[in-house]
Order: C-alpha cells, then structure tokens, then sequence
C-alpha cells in the first residue's frame, strides 16, 4: 500500500505549555515511524520546526511548501527531502493539499485556524474527501469545539459536517485513525474550482 501523506498545519510559534511542542514531535515521530511523509508550511518556527525535525529524525519524508515572502518570517527549513518556495499563500495551500491524504491540524494561531477551516469547508464543498483530524492537545481547542456544538444547536452547521471533524487528545490514537480513514477517500481532488 502506498504511504499515506499527512498534511500538518500547526502554529509558527511554540506555544506557552510544553505540551504542545511534545504532542508536536510525537506526531512528526508516528509519521516516521510508519513510513509516512509529512507535508507542512516548510518553515522552522515555532511548532512547524518541532514536527519537521521530529519526522525527519524518524525517517520520513517531509515536503515542506512556502511562499518566498515567508521565508524569512517563519525560517524555511532547507534540511527537508522538498521545499517549495511558491509565489502566494493560495498557491502554497493548493499544493499542500494536492500532495495529502488526510490534514491534522495541530495547536496554533489564527493561521493553523485558517487552513482547518479551509480544508474542512472544501471538503463540505466536495472538493476532496480526505479525513479530517484536530489534536486537541491538554484541551487547547476546547473552546472552539464548544463554540462549534453551539454553531450546530443553532443551525448554523450540519451534525454531519461537525462529526467529520476527527477529535482527539491523543496524537498517536489520531494518527492511527486518520491513517484507517485515509484509505476510504476515493474522490478525486478538485481544487481548480476554488
Ligand atoms: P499561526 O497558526 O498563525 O502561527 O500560523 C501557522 C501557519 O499558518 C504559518 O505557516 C502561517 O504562514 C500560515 N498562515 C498564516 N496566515 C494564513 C492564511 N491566511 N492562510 C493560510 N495559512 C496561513
């Protein structure tokens, strides 16, 4: 069977708690582990850099994708197995969706929100079917999950689309759910009509 190709958005500082830089390495380790690749923002800050170099030292893959503009800010990594340096941040999106089999969002800022969100309503929007996960690393998206139960009671959000969303607080179950779920999406990817 082909190795699957997980997508990790993730934030491009450490976080406050020490937890997080763990529960980043120890998914950058299960890719490896299992032979997997890792695709990500192709920088070396903050959690980024943790999952990178925790996947490479486990033997994986890792495609990193960034746009020059960014290459400073968030310090592309030039140790990868692929690092693409692209011109705008939709274009680096695209490509980091095309090479993916299943996303994990991670905990970080509003630019780790941003591609969740993205990746989720594309997938709603049926352009792509692949899994969906979020670590909710010692709680940290607990709010936001509150708020989206209540976007759902409210009748904003279908009960369907919220229970795509794979939840766990720990990365290796999430890992291992997302690697049994990737094999399932079957569509192919239409990204052309975003
Ligand atoms: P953050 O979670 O804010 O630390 O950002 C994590 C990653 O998301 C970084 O690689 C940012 O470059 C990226 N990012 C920031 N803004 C956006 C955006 N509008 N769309 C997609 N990614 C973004």
């Amino acid at each position: 069977m082909k190795p699957i190709s997980l997508c990790v958005y993730c934030g491009s500082r450490p976080g406050v708690s020490p937890v997080h830089a763990e529960a980043a390495r120890s998914v950058g380790h299960e890719i490896g582990r299992r032979g997997w690749q890792l695709v990500y923002g192709g920088g070396r800050a903050g959690l980024m850099g943790v999952v990178a170099d925790a996947a490479l030292a486990a033997g994986a893959t890792v495609v990193g994708v960034i746009p020059t503009s960014l290459m400073d800010r968030e310090l592309g990594h030039i140790g990868l197995t692929e690092l693409h340096v692209v011109d705008t941040m939709h274009q680096r999106k695209t490509l980091m969706a095309e090479r993916s089999d299943a996303f994990l969002a991670l905990p970080g800022g509003i630019g780790t929100f941003e591609e969740l969100f993205e990746v989720w309503t594309w997938r709603q929007l049926g352009y792509h079917d692949k899994p969906i996960g979020l670590l909710n690393a010692a709680g940290y998206y607990d709010a936001m999950l509150g708020f989206l139960r209540h976007s759902e009671a409210q009748g904003f959000m279908a009960a369907e689309q919220n229970a795509l969303l794979q939840v766990d607080s720990d990365p290796v179950a999430l890992v291992e759910r997302l690697g049994a779920l990737a094999p399932l999406a079957t569509a192919p990817d239409d990204y052309r009509q975003i």
